[in-house]
């Protein structure tokens, strides 16, 4: 009998190119070093992938992972990892989604996969309990993310869930998303265009097995105190009504709503794109993820006759990426873009992003082409234009970074961290998003840390009482940021790793790290403690970083791009305000326990057991 039942004992393998598939044992002590999820990933990424990879080559691996609390009564607890080495940095490359399809790959008796090598033709994967097959797939070829699926499940039968890639990851956009449950989406990484390198279209998966928990009424009580705590927070009437579309209106209001490129942080047209306006005019029920009582998505509609849908609704990131960004100020445009993002499996950030530096090269009169801001029209035909490689799309297609090295003079407003185009908040006006921004380990990325205490309305009281700081509740603010963040890097990796919802988690701060040792204490039946689960997220944080230092990243670039470093922004509250990261940066090597180039000492590695 296995010692705890939260895992299924099984990382299963399927080698693309040899046809094979195995199974091997998830070992015991990793659980207690890297919980599952985000860290057994990176473990498993560090092993089997060499320094040299390239990231679209057969030696890449693309590894599906869950962690122990996918699949059971914990609240928001349908989440998985994606992770591979990453063609936009060339560094790790972990994205995390929601859904159906978490659970289902547990149910169907695996905790992970792992899949190898190429296929010589387009395939899926079939994974039913312990049968395992690869089919070739020549009727999905082209197809978009909603036909794939369509298709499969007709054959497969509706209960079957599916991740797959649309035309984008076939034809290699570094930016392109695997996409399951339609719209829930592994973005940002560029894994899209790692599994269309390997051929796969899709992994169907049906399991029929039970996720056990040792400690069952105990754990059954902590579930529903969790669902009071969820349901008592402050944030939980207007999450569950808006949800991320909410922080458009806290963006604009601090005057960090990224506007035509991040040239502006207050945009004219805001109320256009307001969570009120997705609402009231667009908004027809609300969506939850497996086992989620804050249903935080949109399904929506647009009855413009030019965009007309039903389907899944925009988070705030695609909000501003593909509106204010590119100046675009009409929901039914941004619906009909996200859609179509969904349905190319493109990340919206990444696209939005791509075509707004664009359009700031063609202001500029850096690129012989015409690109307008607030053009909707044209957005939507790059999107199409992007996915399929046409034309302009074929360039865009390589995102801001490549993009940048053959546009002279645009440096300085091409909007990556490490070669990830920049998440849609505006860093001058959270400081605290801007060190995490600066230096998280899959680049240009706000989920690595979130730290919205600063954004959400704590008082200085609160901001002593948890980081000892009253200072670091104050947005605009460099000071007593560095603890906060840390806790924060930290938080996010176990919520990643134990497979739970950071909006049910650390972003609202309903639940914090004892209510999780809690419910994995329950779960396996052995005590886990908050201090233990912290240093998971501290461990797996600094093996992130030794994988990335090993795959020759330069810790220089812990940057931003130069306009938030150098370029004041010219009205709003924020007006004035640039970032001062040379104020917070070699604090956080310190407290980080990393020397001061930025690589983790000998000495923290050895208190973490990791080797160098
Ligand atoms: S909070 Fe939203 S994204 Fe998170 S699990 Fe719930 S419905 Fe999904």
């Amino acid at each position: 009998m296995r010692d705890d039942k939260m895992y299924q004992d099984s990382i299963l393998y399927v080698d693309l190119a040899q046809g094979k598939s195995w199974r091997k044992e998830f070992p015991p002590p990793w659980r207690r070093k890297f919980l599952g999820g985000r860290g057994l990933a990176v473990k498993l990424l560090a092993d089997l992938v060499p320094p040299e990879a390239d990231p679209l080559s057969p030696q890449n691996a693309l590894i599906f992972a869950t962690g122990p609390l996918t699949g059971t009564m914990a609240p928001s607890a349908g989440r998985y990892t994606v992770e591979a080495v990453s063609p936009r940095t060339n560094l790790v490359g972990y994205s995390n989604s929601g859904g159906h399809f978490g659970p289902e790959l547990k149910y169907a008796g695996h905790d992970a996969l792992v899949v190898l090598g190429r296929a010589p033709e387009l395939s899926y994967i079939l994974i039913e309990d312990d049968e395992v097959e690869i089919r070739e797939a020549p009727f999905l070829k082209g197809k978009g993310v909603f036909e794939t699926v369509r298709l499969l499940q007709e054959e497969h039968g509706g209960e079957c869930q599916v991740a797959c890639i649309g035309p984008a990851g076939e034809n290699l956009v570094l930016y392109a998303a695997i996409v399951n449950d339609l719209w829930d989406v592994q973005g940002r990484p560029g894994l899209g265009a790692v599994m269309g390198s390997k051929n796969l279209k899709a992994v169907v998966v049906k399991g029929s097995r039970d996720v056990e928990v040792r400690r069952g009424q105990e754990f059954f009580s902590k579930v529903l105190e969790c669902y009071q705590k969820i349901r008592a927070d402050k944030t939980y009437p207007d999450f569950s009504k808006y949800g991320t579309s909410l922080i458009t209106d806290i963006a604009q209001a601090s005057g960090g709503l990224s506007t035509r490129n991040g040239q502006q942080g207050v945009f004219e047209l805001y109320e256009n794109i307001s969570s009120h306006r997705l609402h009231q005019k667009h908004t027809l029920r609300k969506k939850a993820c497996f086992g989620c009582i804050l249903h935080c998505k949109n399904y929506v509609k647009v009855d413009d006759p030019r965009y007309i849908f039903r389907g899944g609704g925009p988070e705030y990131e695609s909000i501003v990426t593909l509106g204010s960004r590119v100046g675009v100020g009409d929901l039914n445009v941004i619906l009909k873009a996200n859609d179509l993002a969904n349905d190319f499996g493109l990340d919206t950030i990444s696209a939005g992003t791509s075509i707004a530096f664009l359009m700031e090269c063609s202001q500029r009169g850096l690129i012989p082409e015409r690109l307008e801001w607030g053009d909707g029209e044209l957005v939507l035909e790059l999107l199409r234009k992007i996915a399929h490689r046409e034309g302009i799309g074929d360039f865009l297609a390589q995102g801001v970074k490549r993009m940048s090295e053959e546009i002279a003079g645009s440096e300085s407003f091409a909007l990556h961290v490490k070669g990830l185009e920049f998440p849609a908040f505006d860093p001058r006006t959270g400081k605290g998003f801007a060190l995490g921004e600066a230096v998280a380990n899959r680049g240009g990325d706000h989920l690595s840390h979130l730290p919205n205490f600063e954004l959400f309305g704590m008082t200085p009281k609160e901001g002593i009482e948890w980081f000892g700081n009253p200072h670091c509740v104050d947005p605009y603010t460099e000071k007593g940021k560095v603890p906060m963040v840390l806790w924060h890097e930290y938080f996010a990796v176990i919520c990643d790793s134990a497979e739970i919802c950071k909006y049910t988690t650390f972003a609202t701060y309903a639940l914090l790290p004892k209510d999780l040792a809690e419910l994995i204490s329950y779960d396996t039946g052995e005590e886990w403690s908050e201090e233990e689960l912290m240093e998971i997220g501290e461990r797996v944080a600094n093996l992130e970083r030794l994988f990335n230092l090993k795959r020759g990243m330069d810790p220089r670039d812990d940057t931003l791009p130069a306009r938030f470093l150098s370029e004041p922004l010219k009205e709003g509250p924020a007006k004035g305000i640039v970032v001062r990261l040379e104020e917070m940066l070699p604090e956080y090597y310190r407290q980080h326990g990393w020397d001061e180039r930025g690589h983790p000492k000998k000495e923290t590695l050895e208190r973490l057991g990791i080797e160098g």
